[in-house]
């Protein structure tokens, strides 16, 4: 579940502090102090470039929002010029319709004014004989008031017929404006969504030149990102191998104190031995130095010497233990661990500087290193639970390297 990576940096200060004589790994504490000031400083890169990225991906993220609605927009106006294609063509068929309405209608009037005029002509032009005959052959005035009425009554019945037609086609011709007024605004509504349309293919255009725009950046800046991680991953190596070699150093140094202190105490004892046998042989001095031999086998069975059966000591270790809850992993809780196994108590440990699989023997139990998380050092033991992690608190003990 990678571990507390923003922690390990400051464990491992703190380990160093607690751990590390200062008469002889002061300089190697340097190095380490100033690797760890350089690491920081890299972190501090790293995670402006994830603020970077963040916000990079935020505007993406809004530009692909407005680009789906773009594209909704698009799709309605197609849906839309679609229907007005439609109403179009059926506003054209009407129009045909009502044309030829029209011409029927004008031929109606033309032949009615036609045939009236020459029943109206034919009526005046016979009138002066017919009014005679019609007077002298009638029987009565009245019988001629009455022919006299018809006549009348006949041209009449043309005039009417001929503003009815002249009606009727005035009413298509109006009816033929209305059709084409309506087809004119079909064609207007037409443009102004083809414009609508070009508007919204441009933005989709434009919005999907910035996503790319994004895109671009968001894959330099992960680059930058990924050669920052690199570099913190190799100064964290580093600052494990320095932490190694203090650890080293310290071991060392306690054997040499206590090589020392063996060597005083011999020669303590050899002094008194010959001072209470004052007249003995001097060879016996030799003899002295042969259990000095297996005094300091003695003596290194819990450091060095005892690689045997221990395994080889890597020092006094700070031990911290942890659990799979957000505290203790961030956004790794409830994950597999860093080399990918199941975390396991009694098992599973993190410690860096070592690789995955290292057999760790501390406080007589076995463990395996297979997270990260804590610099060299320090070991990060794992726990079911958050309390029990916490009821572990921080201890230190001998670790030895073992298989
Ligand atoms: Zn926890």
């Amino acid at each position: 579940m990678k571990v507390k990576k923003m922690l390990s940096a400051v464990l491992a200060s703190a380990l160093l502090v607690g751990s590390v004589t200062p008469c002889f790994a002061s300089t190697t504490q340097q190095k380490i102090d100033e690797a760890e000031k350089q690491k920081q400083e890299m972190e501090s890169s790293l995670s402006e470039a994830q603020d970077k990225i963040d916000a990079l991906e935020s505007k993406k993220g809004q530009s692909e929002t407005y680009l789906e609605e773009l594209n909704g927009q698009l799709e309605e106006l197609k849906n839309s010029l679609q229907q007005l294609q439609n109403d179009y063509d059926d506003k054209q068929k009407e129009l045909e319709q009502v044309q030829q309405e029209l011409e029927e209608a004008k031929e109606s009037e033309a032949q009615q004014y036609s045939d009236m005029k020459i029943r109206i002509q034919y009526m005046y032009e016979n009138s002066s004989t017919s009014y005679v005959e019609m007077f002298l052959s009638a029987d009565s005035i009245s019988e001629f008031l009455s022919r006299a009425v018809n006549i009348a009554q006949l041209s009449e019945y043309d005039r009417e017929l001929l503003d009815q037609y002249q009606e009727t086609r005035e009413q298509i011709a109006e009816k033929e404006e209305q059709v084409i007024q309506e087809k004119d605004e079909i064609q207007q509504l037409q443009i102004q969504s083809q414009d609508k349309q070009a508007e919204v293919s441009e933005l989709i255009e434009a919005t999907y030149n910035e996503i790319r725009s994004y895109q671009d950046s968001i894959s330099q800046a992960e680059s930058e990102q990924a050669d920052l991680l690199a570099q913190v991953n190799a100064q964290e190596e580093e600052i494990n191998n320095l932490i190694r070699q203090a650890k080293e150093e310290e071991i060392a140094a306690q054997k040499a104190e206590e090589e020392a202190q063996r060597r005083k105490a011999e020669e303590e004892a050899a002094k008194k031995q010959q001072s209470e046998s004052d007249n003995s042989s001097s060879g016996e001095s030799g003899a002295v130095q042969t259990p000095s031999g297996s005094a300091s086998q003695d003596e290194g069975s819990d450091s060095g010497s005892s690689s045997s059966g221990e395994g080889k000591y890597l020092g006094r270790f700070r031990l911290t233990s942890y659990c799979p809850c957000s505290i203790c992993c961030g956004k790794w809780s409830g994950g597999l661990t860093a080399s990918g196994t199941v975390p396991t108590a009694g098992r599973t440990v993190a410690m860096g500087g070592v690789p995955f699989g290292t057999k760790l023997l501390i406080n007589g139990q076995v463990y395996i290193v297979e997270d990260r998380g804590t610099a060299y050092g320090h070991v990060d033991i794992f726990n079911n639970t958050h309390s029990e992690a916490l009821a572990f608190g921080s201890q230190y003990a001998d670790v030895y390297m073992i298989g």
